[in-house]
């Protein structure tokens, strides 16, 4: 029996190999630290979650209109207006199950199969990228970056990608997997370059606009008026408010792009589970509750970039918003394990240093662009995790 060309089109994720290990070196009793969550370590705060279980109790547990309850789209049309200032109404949100289904929704929306479709993408990039525009029917165009800028890339970058072909950009920050972020001045710089292609969307993925750690602060491109028609916002309660589980991501854009993806939703999976629409105006009313999760987030990111730095020969951009550092680990290549083994690529160097020391870390080679250069660490975990395990890498490194 065969299994149809988009299935076997997608590649399985190198990361899972290394996550399998981790899995089997504990099983087997090894206490492994690991970097490599890709969400916050805290609970989700008590007052989200009672929202959700009184609704539950109180007998919201049927299907619900694709386009979500009117008193969710208002709470974040309203954070997006008073937040981020995008000028936008409740019609202009779609609620989805994550931030990664918005995505996928809103590509399904613009892209067509067969029609040479290109996507511009800043790499590395979240590695979900590529396979969500792939089963969309379109192609990502890669513009590389590297990590001296930050990974950062200007807008002549971006216009020199752009083809008679593209149908859209799209824009993460701050970043997973680089853990830098755009400042203002350089998005207007891309809105401007932007204004002279009004026929081109822009995804903006702003999902860990809250976690930001330096006197950056964040700009929705969606606020600027001149691109505002363009612009597709990504966002979701996964990262900020500690809500990875619960599947909460949502889109602001134009209406017929609402509306597309509300018709798609119908169809896939009609609407997100009934009584987390009551949870949504709770937690974007809580501002405490973020705050005090960032500024622990901010102190681990200072930490942990503090610890990288007297790691030899290695190359890394301070962390300013997400919960990732990505290290520059290259020098090693072509060099042997203190265990000895020969490392040839980020996948080889992260698996030795897993057995050679019990700390588990991401390979970039799945983020495109010079990721295959890097490894990603998490800060999603505690400071002694953090100091034991990044000074027995720096330890590690300095046996080489
Ligand atoms: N965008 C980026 C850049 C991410 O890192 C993630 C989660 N890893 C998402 C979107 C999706 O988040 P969720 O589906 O949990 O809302």
């Amino acid at each position: 029996m065969e299994l149809s060309d988009r299935a076997k089109s997608i590649p399985p994720s190198i990361t899972l190999a290394i996550s399998a290990k981790v899995k089997e070196l504990k099983a087997a009793g090894k206490k492994i630290i690991a970097f490599g969550a890709g969400e916050p370590d805290f609970d989700t705060p008590a007052k989200i979650c009672d929202a959700a279980i009184a609704a539950m109790l109180s007998g919201s547990t049927h299907y619900m209109p694709s386009s979500g309850t009117p008193q969710a789209r208002e709470a974040i049309a309203d954070k997006l207006r008073t937040q981020n200032n995008i000028d936008c109404t409740q019609a202009n949100i779609s609620i989805n199950a994550g931030a990664k289904m918005s995505i996928n929704l809103a590509l399904m929306s613009i892209l067509d199969a067969g029609k040479n479709q290109e996507v511009v993408v800043p790499t590395p990039a979240w590695v979900s990228y590529k396979p969500m525009i792939e089963l969309a029917g379109g192609t990502m165009v890669e513009v590389p970056t590297k990590v001296e800028t930050h990974f950062k890339c200007t807008p002549e970058e971006i216009e020199s990608a752009i083809t008679p072909n593209t149908k859209a950009i799209m824009l993460n920050t701050p970043s997973n997997p680089c853990g830098t972020m755009y400042t203002p001045e350089e998005l207007r710089a891309i809105a401007t370059m932007m204004e002279r292609h009004p026929e081109i969307y822009i995804l903006s993925d702003e999902i860990y606009e809250r976690l930001i750690y330096s006197d950056i602060e964040h700009l929705s491109l969606g606020s600027i008026p001149e691109i505002a028609h363009q612009v597709i916002t990504v966002n979701g309660l996964s990262k900020a408010y500690a809500m990875t589980g619960w599947r909460i991501g949502y889109v602001c854009a134009p209406e017929p792009i609402v509306k597309a993806m509300n018709t798609l939703q119908s169809q896939i999976n009609t609407s997100i589970t009934s009584f987390c629409y009551a949870a949504i105006p709770v937690a974007l009313g809580m501002n405490d509750e973020v705050e005090s999760m960032r500024k622990i987030f901010a102190k681990r990111a200072a930490l942990m970039f503090e610890l990288i730095q007297k790691w030899p020969n290695v190359e890394c951009a301070q962390p300013t918003g997400a919960f990732y550092t990505f290290p520059k680990i290259s020098h090693y290549f072509g060099k042997t394990s203190p265990a000895g083994t020969e490392l040839s690529d980020a996948v080889n160097f992260t698996k030795a240093l897993l057995e050679e020391t019990s700390v588990a870390v991401v390979p970039g080679t799945d983020f495109g662009g010079c990721g295959p250069d890097h490894i990603r660490l998490s800060f999603a975990c505690s400071e002694d995790q953090i100091t034991e395990g990044v000074t027995k890498i720096g330890d590690w490194l300095a046996k080489f």
